[in-house]
């Protein structure tokens, strides 16, 4: 069986690096498995991409793309337009894409269109918010899915109320966790732990990047503006995505307790989470990794399409506005953190399953 995998933004080189291991393991196990890696480029930044090919010992792509930044259409149809020419020189058995970023949804379409079938590893999670283009790449890669993969129960039950067939439907875990799983003992301390006076528990993670947060610099400055005067004791510290880093450039507000890094590599930003106080982002998957860390989290969104981090884990919606933040975040400093566990399945071994259904698909 050949497998093109797809990864074009940061949190699809965390996902497709186990999915890579588990299809290598059954390789040596005699499997008739191999796989293509295609780059779309669509995230280029050495911060966002480079290093977490160096770090999760991803095999150094077959094919870029290169089709790095541009509008949401823009960027779709030049994933398409170079994925259709890529794929029709390199035919294989399956694409498999992950996530909700427009790679996924392009490099779908495509396959679709050239009769190759599609697996899509995180199918089925839906926020229900039209608003946000990563809805709009979930529901249309999964109305053109061959092979489901669900993190949850949950999506799996969307998944059915949509039509698909129940017997390509399989609750296989999270692969993001199988990656935090199979690199927790390698998570290491960044350069400016020591400068920043940062200690365990003495510091909450910032980050945000999502339009609807940070897309107007005066309602951002606002925010962040909150944010810093949120508590008395901890510092904020804020790896900024560099759309966000863009948009706050224009203004030249100071803040006392934010200390803004760069973008930070897998095995540091591990170290960070894991020895924080609490996290504040607006990210999905940081969602899923401070559930199965255990460090309180608060989601400034409106909804999320990962509700098993808020009715199972550590996670907490608590909208976008600032006012809000402040009550949750208030009663979680006078009540303390609330009980939470580990969704089903969330052990690690997500990708061997999903290698193993696919070899049996054949
Ligand atoms: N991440 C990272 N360094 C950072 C910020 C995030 O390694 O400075 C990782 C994070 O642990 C998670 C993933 O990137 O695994 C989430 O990416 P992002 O927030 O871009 O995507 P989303 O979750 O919003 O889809």
């Amino acid at each position: 069986m050949k497998i093109t995998i797809i990864a074009g933004a940061r949190p699809n080189f965390i996902k497709i690096a186990p999915i890579i291991n588990a299809l290598k393991s059954k390789q040596m196990e005699g499997f008739d498995i191999s796989f293509r890696l295609v780059h779309t480029g669509q995230h280029y930044d050495k911060n966002l991409s480079d290093t977490f090919f160096e770090e999760l010992n991803i095999p150094k792509p077959n094919a870029n793309l290169e089709v790095k930044s541009g509008s949401q259409a823009e960027q779709t149809a030049a994933i398409m337009i170079a994925f259709e020419k890529e794929l029709i020189q390199n035919p294989c058995d399956l694409v498999l894409v992950v996530g909700d970023v427009n790679s996924t949804m392009a490099c779908a379409i495509v396959a679709k269109k050239c009769n190759t079938k599609v697996a899509h590893v995180e199918a089925g999670i839906r926020s229900g918010d039209l608003s946000m283009p990563e809805e709009i790449n979930r529901m249309v890669t999964d109305s053109i899915t061959d092979y489901f993969f669900t993190t949850s129960t949950s999506a799996s039950e969307n998944l059915l109320k949509y039509g698909s067939d129940p017997a390509n439907i399989h609750f296989v875990g999270n692969v993001m966790i199988d990656t935090l799983y199979q690199n927790i003992e390698r998570i290491s301390v960044p350069d400016f732990w020591k400068e920043q006076q940062l200690q365990e528990k003495n510091y909450i993670i910032l980050t945000l990047h999502r339009p609807g947060n940070v897309d107007e610099v005066s309602s951002l400055v606002e925010l962040l503006y909150g944010i810093d005067n949120l508590v008395n004791d901890k510092k904020i510290l804020f790896p900024i995505h560099p759309r966000t880093q863009a948009i706050l450039s224009e203004s030249e507000t100071q803040f006392k307790n934010i200390i803004f890094v760069a973008p930070q590599g897998y095995l540091n930003f591990m170290f960070l989470i894991k020895n924080s106080f609490a996290v504040i982002t607006d990210s999905g998957g940081i969602s899923e990794e401070t559930t199965v860390l255990g460090i309180p989290c608060f989601t400034m969104r409106d909804n999320t399409e990962r509700p098993e981090t808020e009715t199972i884990g550590t996670n907490t919606i608590v909208g976008t506005s600032f006012v809000n933040l402040k009550k949750t975040f208030d009663s979680f400093l006078e009540n303390g953190q609330k009980k939470s566990g580990i969704p089903d399945l969330w052990d690690g071994k997500a990708s061997e399953r999903i290698i193993s259904i696919l070899l049996n698909k054949k």
